[in-house]
């Protein structure tokens, strides 16, 4: 085993001119949501290049999932790749930017279907050393939250079943890791994420006799500032809790009370227990403080994923395959978890597993944020996150 971990490293280096070169491919092609058809055929003509058989093509729509076996008895680790893009007009005028107007990889997600197949290639090599059997999980629609869970319902955890996981993002919404570094923690490492929609009720009426009316303007103002008091009065300080409403809209013109007012937000934790007593207050405070102003509040949610929590036995394996890729002093704990969400956390209920931060980061002020229509990747480091995985692969079940 020894010898492979100084191969595993070399292969990663010498594979990363073709993980850009596919990277690039697949970021000129951007797909949004579950309509990810071109990008599922791309990752299935390379799969089957590498002579990978047992394919599995469909699942939850465009989802691909592959198993490569190894020659060893032992168990099966899930590795996910998200490979859906964004409906934004991308402006990062590179020479491979994307051919679709109003789409673009601006999560990094071609980058994360690249860096999968390169460990996939890597242990179609390493068969012959390799435990138990990888599935290979390339996984539609993880901007819209919906992707992770319809490849579950789907039954991609089973046949043969996954016992542990492991799963990366790439780019630069962490703080205190550099590109060529990997991130990780031991436990959260990012948010559950919900949003939600407060439809208030009132009368309307004419802007001369608001007596005669019910205000839902009037309201919904209550009803924001109230809702600022559960961060800031009854969380506690030390624990982690956004809640932002993003939209605020009522009315037609300025001499007519309107008869309603919406209300839309987003609330994002890093417990179970957390998310919980915000959905609750958030319901609460919306409901009566409408009431006691005469008025009516309507409080929707639409689920999104859990907090992303690591095995803590799976953070130490990931640490030690990192080691080996790109050297101990690489390997970083995150000084924070992110406050966004991401539908890897489905899988991790599902078996225990790691997902850990792939900085590609530029520096020199070159960085846009994730979503940004000039968001770009450092390919130079692509092999890390593949060294990273497919050294997991080969290793997690050492003692
Ligand atoms: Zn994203
Ligand atoms: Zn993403």
């Amino acid at each position: 085993m020894k010898g492979s971990t100084v191969s595993v490293r070399e292969e990663a280096v010498r594979l990363n001119p073709q993980l850009v070169e596919w990277r690039r491919h697949l970021h000129a092609h951007p797909e949004l949501g579950f309509e990810t058809v071109d990008t599922a055929a791309f990752v299935l003509a390379r799969l089957k290049e590498m002579g990978v058989t047992e394919i599995r093509t469909g699942v939850a729509k465009n989802g691909v999932a592959a198993v490569i076996r190894g020659d060893l008895p032992g168990k099966v680790l899930g590795m996910r790749a998200d490979m859906d893009a964004l409906p934004v007009q991308e402006e990062t005028g590179l020479p491979f930017a994307s051919m679709v107007s109003g789409r673009m990889h601006a999560c990094g997600h071609a980058a994360h279907a690249s860096m999968l197949l390169g460990a996939a290639r890597i242990l179609t090599a390493h068969r012959g050393e390799l435990r138990g059997a990888v599935k290979l999980i390339f996984q539609p629609s993880e901007e819209t939250a919906a992707g992770a869970l319809a490849m579950i319902e789907d039954g991609v955890m089973e046949n043969p079943k996954v016992d542990a996981f492991i799963g990366l993002h790439t780019g630069n919404f962490w703080t205190g890791v550099d590109a060529g570094e990997i991130g990780y923690s031991n436990g959260p490492l990012m948010a559950a994420a919900d949003l939600f929609t407060i439809t208030i009720t009132g009368k309307g009426g004419h802007g001369a006799t608001p007596h005669r009316t019910i205000d839902p303007i009037a309201i919904g103002c209550q009803v924001y500032t109230a809702l600022q008091t559960i961060v800031s009065r009854e969380i506690s300080p030390l624990t982690p809790a956004v809640l932002t409403i993003g939209v605020f809209q009522s009315g037609s013109a300025g001499n007519i009370v309107p008869s309603d007012c919406v209300l839309k937000g987003t609330l994002r934790a890093l417990s179970e227990e957390t998310r919980r007593e915000l959905q609750d207050r958030i319901r609460a405070i919306s409901e009566d403080v409408a009431h006691a102003m005469r008025g009516h509040a309507a409080v929707e949610f639409h689920y999104g994923p859990p907090a992303t929590i690591n095995a803590p036995e799976m953070t130490a394996k990931l640490l030690r395959a990192a080691g080996a890729v790109v050297g101990p002093e690489k390997v970083r704990e995150v000084d924070e978890p992110t406050m966004g969400g991401e539908d890897m956390a489905f899988f991790l209920e599902k078996a225990p597993g790691v997902f850990f931060f792939h900085p590609s980061t530029f520096g020199g002020g070159r960085d846009y944020p994730h979503h940004h229509p000039k968001f770009d990747v450092n390919e130079e480091v692509l092999w890390t996150g593949t060294g990273t995985m497919a050294q997991f692969a080969l290793t997690w079940q050492d003692d």
